[in-house]
């Protein structure tokens, strides 16, 4: 072989590989495109600040400067405190909430924070009355009209609408009244003990949420949909926002609480990511 010839196959072969190459990239480029991706996640958690929503016998969120500004050393510096009830906010109610040998947060298993979802909007009948129950029926609702059964290893995000009242205190709560009196004035719908019960008993779900402060509606006073569905170690996230931009099913949940060993819940960054398809 001549070696200009040989040269010539060299730089042609070179080529072919650099092109196949490039059409690779191109082709991952085209099948995820950076906008949908960004479009497609959306931020079910709501800001800490100094209108979050608590309990009204739990500690606010509170914020302190440790230091913002110029040093002397030429550099800027931000740095805070931060304190808070465990129970404030977007947050998480870990098992061991309502449950004696429940798990703690930092014990629950990723893989029931982390999965396929499915919601079920009641806001027809919840904002018209807001101590709704979501009941039974309204479980089942979901199931005739998706044409499937709960799936197997779901997230269940419960819709009743309540989210577009954050954070007015009075519309949402109930009340802006604080501390043990107050109790018996929070009024915002939740899931119903039988529901709860049908739920853990013929259903196999990782975990639960709602846009509303508890998952048990504002009047209950032995928290019975807790004390189910905790018992069972399925968790619940309380104060979801943006549920009206997700559609009944076809997404996933990514819901990472902050790790507090012992825990009963944590501040929780929620996320969905929609599948392909919307
Ligand atoms: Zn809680």
């Amino acid at each position: 072989m001549k070696p200009i010839f040989f040269f010539s196959l060299i730089v042609i072969c070179l080529l072919a590989y650099c092109d196949n190459k490039q059409r690779a990239t191109q082709e991952i480029n085209k099948e995820i495109p950076k906008d949908t991706i960004r479009e497609r996640i959306i931020d079910l958690s709501y800001v800490y600040s100094d209108e979050t929503v608590y309990w009204v016998t739990a500690q606010e969120f509170k914020l302190d400067t440790v230091f913002k500004g110029q040093t002397d050393k030429g550099f800027y510096y931000s740095a805070n405190n931060f304190s808070s009830a465990e129970h404030g906010g977007t947050h998480i109610d870990a098992p061991i909430h309502f449950a004696e040998n429940g798990m703690s947060v930092d014990e629950i298993p990723l893989e029931k924070l982390m999965g396929k979802a499915i919601k079920i909007n009641v806001s027809a009948k919840a904002l018209n009355n807001s101590d709704y129950q979501i009941s039974i029926d309204d479980l089942k609702a979901w199931e005739t009209k998706e044409k499937t059964t709960i799936p197997d290893g779901s997230i269940v995000l419960l819709q009743t609408g309540f989210a577009k009242y954050y954070p007015n205190k009075v519309k949402y709560l109930g009340t802006d009244e604080r501390g043990e009196l107050a109790v018996q004035k929070l009024h915002f719908p939740g899931l119903s003990e039988a529901a709860a019960k049908w739920l853990v008993e013929n259903r196999n779900i990782h975990a639960i949420g709602i846009d509303t402060p508890s998952i048990d509606y504002g009047q209950s006073e032995y928290f019975k949909s807790h004390v189910v569905l905790l018992s069972q170690n399925i968790p619940a996230f309380e104060n979801l926002t943006n549920l009206d931009k997700l559609p009944n099913s076809g997404f996933e949940i990514i819901a990472l609480p902050m790790k507090i060993q012992g825990g009963s819940g944590a501040p929780l960054r929620i996320v969905a990511i929609l599948n392909n398809s919307h």
